[in-house]
């Protein structure tokens, strides 16, 4: 076993790997972990729980033989890479670490008895379960909108697949001088900056590909987290003008356009709440007015993926209610609920999120096993990355620890990169962010 410091020294220098415990614990029993999903959150929780103890046995039921990483999936809209690039395997959670995988979907279960169902008949029971299922998209939310609208015309691609390329295709295809519209989803949502990223990397590429085109985002929302960051790069690169509420500190190079820009951000308070959308004519009915659009994506509201509603994990606002010590559930003994489907105190529905609320808490279910009490002082972290176009990177960065039983990060200007950077500071923070990508899937799954 390792101790609570050598682990943390361990995963922050990314040495877990070579550090692998000879010792157990639980000699001669061996308790069964199980993990139901196998994204970000629920792959990170596997792999740390077998470098702190690889005598627990620990099995992930996954829906899917594949991962597909919904982190970084709009560079699949804009042809920076293609769908095989997205996929992530599970080999060497399974060679490496001893992870063992069931592929199927878990379809319900009795959590009072320690028991989860599967769509193939199998029953599988557990000492402990933890759970990181993602998102449920709510199409229907959207009067007009349905999955089945979503998989045909009108994409939302924001859980990855078919509507990934679908929207990919339809952007390529999207007539000169035509319009995009994107719906924004109202707060919480999956990944707090990653539709504006997404509308300024298509904007990019209707610069290249498309530059009379125009995109419009729909917003019922007037702020999101990077917002000056991200306004100011719009400017820079799309002819944006920044309205006054967001104007104070920013650098004198500003500018005011005189021409209109390519890319119109409609929020709440301009009337940029959607009413209803008509799939057939793809035109959207706002409160400021409508657009007829040449091509649709809407990111819908969200909740817990639906097996957590189903396993009664949820409240009735749709997300998972959990101890913020160590994210065990509130609805459930021996049960553990992680990433986009907790009700995570500030931390962001991110995939950074994800990972470091598994390294917490596998560090909580090795002391559960073992009779201790979890740390009282967990430390979490994360770092969004985003682009206002593929060489102006930005970020909002974040440590967390519970304050008067919330999880909350410390309130401080420095969380956002300076308004003030230099280009070469700006491109670096670019560089980064496609660095993070690569560095971060390692540390999930392998
Ligand atoms: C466009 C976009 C860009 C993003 N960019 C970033 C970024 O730059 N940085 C960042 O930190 N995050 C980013 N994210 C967010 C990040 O991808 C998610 O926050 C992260 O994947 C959440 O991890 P999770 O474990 O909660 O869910 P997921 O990674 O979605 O994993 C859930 C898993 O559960 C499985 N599952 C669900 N139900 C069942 C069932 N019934 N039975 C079996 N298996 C099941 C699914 O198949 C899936 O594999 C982005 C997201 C999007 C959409």
């Amino acid at each position: 076993m390792m101790n609570r410091r050598q682990f943390l020294t361990a995963a922050a220098f990314g040495t877990l790997a070579l550090a692998l415990p000879a010792r157990s614990l639980f000699a001669g029993v061996q308790p069964h972990v199980v993990v139901l999903g196998g994204g970000v959150g629920g792959a990170t929780f596997a792999k740390y729980l077998k470098m702190q103890d690889r005598n627990v046995r620990v099995t992930v039921i996954e829906k899917n033989p594949t991962y597909m990483r919904p982190y970084g999936s709009t560079e699949v809209i804009t042809g920076h890479i293609g769908m095989k690039d997205l996929e992530v395997g599970y080999d060497v959670l399974k060679n490496k670490y001893g992870v063992e995988f069931v592929f199927d979907r878990v379809t319900g279960g009795d959590l009072d008895k320690r028991s989860l169902k599967l769509a193939s008949g199998t029953t599988m029971t557990y000492d402990k379960l933890v759970v990181s299922p993602g998102i449920e998209l709510m199409y229907d939310k959207v009067e007009g909108y349905s999955e089945a609208v979503a998989n045909t015309d009108i994409p939302s691609a924001w859980i990855p697949g078919k509507q990934t390329q679908l929207l990919a295709d339809q952007l390529k295809a999207m007539p000169q001088g035509g319009t995009f519209v994107m719906v924004a989803p109202p707060n919480p949502y999956r990944c707090p900056p990653g539709p504006y990223e997404r509308a300024a990397l298509v904007t990019e590429w209707c610069e290249k590909h498309n530059p009379t085109a125009k995109i419009i985002i729909l917003d019922p929302k007037n702020e999101f987290v990077t917002d000056k960051n991200m306004l100011l790069g719009w400017n820079r690169l799309y002819n944006f003008n920044i309205s006054a509420e967001f104007m104070e500190g920013m650098p004198s190079d500003v500018k005011i356009h005189n021409t209109p820009s390519k890319l119109e951000w409609i929020r709440a308070k301009d009337g940029g709440k959607v009413k209803s959308i008509d799939a057939n004519s793809k035109t959207v009915t706002f409160e400021g007015g409508s657009i007829k659009a040449d091509v649709l994506n809407i990111i819908p509201p969200q909740r817990a993926g639906k097996i957590a509603q189903d396993l009664g994990l949820s409240d009735d606002k749709g997300w998972c209610p959990v101890n913020l010590t160590d994210f065990a559930s509130n609805h459930f003994k021996d049960v553990y609920v992680l990433g986009d489907a907790t009700h995570g105190g500030m931390t962001p529905k991110s995939g950074f999120s994800a990972n470091s609320q598994a390294k917490v808490t596998a560090m909580a279910v090795i002391d559960a096993l073992a009779g201790r009490e979890p740390n009282e002082n967990p430390v979490w972290e994360n770092t969004c990355y985003a682009l206002a176009g593929s060489d102006y990177g930005l970020f909002v960065a974040d440590v967390f620890r519970l304050k008067e039983g919330n999880v909350m990060y410390r309130v401080n200007p420095d969380r956002y990169p300076s308004l003030h950077q230099t280009p070469a500071q700006i491109r670096l923070g670019a560089v980064y962010q496609q660095t993070w990508m690569r560095t971060f899937t390692q540390d999930c799954f392998a």
